[in-house]
């Protein structure tokens, strides 16, 4: 077969580096075939448990369902939105539900009782003579895959990528931040998906994991396949698929020079402090999801870690981790850090983090997420903060509430805390009585609350991913909404600005861990903006560290002043793009 050289697909860069390698295709036809194969036996108590699973898989399905008929209707008309609707009918064909019922009755498994059922109908419609009848296994196909994902399905693809033993590059339509999580074992080079943005999670661990990953890439996992030899450019967000013989000489070349280069200026900048060429401090931490990365972040430099997302302990679990799970887990980090900080985020389940207790959420974003959704199951913050103030006698943590969106929320957290502090005097554990507490502003209204917010905390995060994302209603996740999703929206510069000064107003410092801090584009002016502290990709501290150490502090208060007085954003990129911290003098 002829293989077209050189197809270039141009998405969204999110996460630097240069990976070469071959192709692994997460396809979800992988998914049925696990599915069929992974019989188990449900002793008869359970059977009703596992039957209630399978119905929640079918409710789930449909309502997904739902949502893409108007989505399909809005955007090609009622003709499509018919084969929607057929999938409707096949999911709730009755007949099939019986016997799958059965099949679970009998002692099988939900997954294995489904894929039974269905293969024995594909069968018999791919034996039929009839046209139409053998068209529509590809649509019972469909509906059983998606109500394999609702049943099982993040764990597939985990498996895949767990036990895949070659160096690879994964190209998939989607992958969920579980699956990027497993994407740590030491074979897998980087990724290329069809969808996302720059700030989903799965791109943020991916900066964290130092992968190179280009997303919303729109139609890769429509061209590319196992064994396809592809480049992924995370500089530029570009994927070269079958490359030329030239290209790899070339990319290679690149990423040789690239590797060079940072291990370079890594060791020029290492040890050098983090101020302005007038003397200025400023503080970068690092943002990191796992133990893992710990290393790497002492390598760096960093003064310690500004945010410790927790999530991840949750996401390839099906229970909540006790305050034991959660001790082992942050004692070995901060000992580790010692005599660094680690500032410990509460965990923010929900949004692309999805849990058993909030994947019911319609829209998960806007609903039973983070702070939320533990102070609706407090069980979950007492043992979360359980396990951090035992691990606080062995070193110094600090902690943080996510998606705080009201005094109210704050007060109800800390009300908690004050019990777990409570309990654990009672029992004569050690813990350290004097931990800072302190919150994400990540919602619009907890800037516009900001001055009674700083009261009550030792210090601030902004989180820029999602403050953009709920101030300009712009999904996060969404490819097609990429362009609208700026930190320079004139709006978000003056919320930042709001922040800051309410908190130096207080005499606490303010940190920014959303993405925003790590792109050296902004670092100009949020050193103007008198930032006090980045919260930055473990690859991005260096390069954050070297433009602080060539600006005078100065000279971008004056620069920050004048982009805050404009209203459009061009203007705001003109002056930026015309002065001395264009991306040109400092990138
Ligand atoms: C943020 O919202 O900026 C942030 C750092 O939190 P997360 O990306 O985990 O939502
Ligand atoms: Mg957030």
């Amino acid at each position: 077969m002829f293989i077209k050289q050189d197809m270039v697909f141009n998405g969204i860069a999110a996460s630097g580096g240069i990976a070469i390698g071959n192709v692994i295709f997460i396809d979800e036809t992988v998914l049925y075939l696990s599915s069929y194969l992974s019989y188990k036996k449900i002793p008869l108590n359970k059977r009703n448990t596992e039957k209630l699973r399978f119905y929640k898989a079918i409710d789930k399905t449909r309502y997904e369902l739902q949502i893409m008929y108007k989505k399909v209707n809005s955007l090609l008309g009622y003709k499509y939105a018919q084969i929607v609707s057929v999938h409707m009918l096949i999911l709730d064909d009755p007949e099939m539900i019986k016997n799958v019922i059965e099949l679970i009755n009998l002692g099988f498994n939900a997954e294995h009782s489904l894929c039974k059922v269905i293969n024995k109908i594909i069968n018999s419609f791919k034996n039929s003579k009839d046209n139409y009848l053998q068209e529509r296994t590809i649509d019972i196909q469909d509906v059983v895959k998606k109500i394999l994902h609702n049943l099982s399905g993040l764990k597939h693809n985990a498996n895949i990528l767990k036990h895949n033993k070659h160096y690879t590059i994964v190209v998939a339509h989607n992958l969920d931040p579980s699956d990027t999580v497993n994407m740590r074992e030491k074979y897998i080079k980087g990724f290329a998906i069809d969808i996302g943005g720059k700030t989903s999670h799965t791109a943020i661990l991916a900066q964290g994991l130092e992968l190179p990953a280009v997303v919303g890439l729109q139609v890769i996992s429509l061209y590319a396949k196992t064994g396809d030899t592809v480049i992924i450019d995370g500089n530029l967000g570009k994927v070269i698929l079958n490359p030329s013989f030239h290209s790899i000489v070339k990319y290679q070349k690149l990423c040789k020079l690239q590797k060079t280069k940072n291990k370079q200026e890594l060791k020029n900048l290492r040890d050098f402090q983090t101020e302005t060429v007038d003397h200025h401090k400023f503080t970068i931490y690092a943002n990191i999801d796992n133990y893992d990365e710990v290393q790497s972040v002492l390598q760096h430099g960093a003064y310690g870690i500004g945010l410790y997302r927790t999530e991840y302990m949750y996401l390839n679990n099906n229970c909540i981790p006790s305050e034991e799970d959660h001790f082992i887990n942050y004692v070995n980090i901060v000992k580790k850090m010692n005599p660094y900080v680690t500032i410990i985020r509460t965990v923010d389940l929900g949004g692309d983090k999805l849990f058993k207790l909030c994947s019911l959420d319609k829209n998960p974003f806007l609903g039973l997420r983070a702070i939320r959704l533990c102070l609706k199951y407090p069980q979950i913050l007492i043992n979360q903060l359980t396990g951090i103030l035992r691990a606080s006698a062995y070193g110094k943590i600090k902690i943080m509430y996510p998606m705080i969106s009201s005094i109210e929320e704050l007060r109800a957290a800390n009300n908690i805390l004050d019990n777990v502090k409570y309990d654990l005097r009672k029992k004569c554990v050690k813990f350290d009585d004097k931990i800072e507490v302190g919150v994400m502003i990540e919602v619009p209204s907890a800037v516009m609350v900001i001055d009674s917010i700083v009261q009550e905390v030792d210090f601030v995060s902004i989180g820029t991913n999602d403050l953009i994302q709920y101030a300009l209603a712009v999904d996060r996740l969404n490819e097609n909404v990429a362009n609208s999703y700026d930190p320079l929206h004139p709006a978000i510069l003056r919320y930042i600005r709001n922040i800051i000064e309410a908190s130096h107003n207080v005499g606490i410092n303010v940190s920014m861990c959303g993405e925003m801090a790590s792109n050296t584009y902004y670092t100009p002016i949020l050193i103007g903006l008198e930032l006090d502290e980045f919260s930055v990709a473990v690859s991005q501290i260096t390069k954050i560290k070297k433009i602080i150490r060539n600006i005078s502090f100065i000279e971008a208060k004056i620069f920050a002043k004048n982009i805050l007085q404009c209203s459009d954003k061009h203007e705001i990129i003109n002056i930026i793009n015309t002065s001395k911290f264009g991306r040109k003098n400092y990138v």
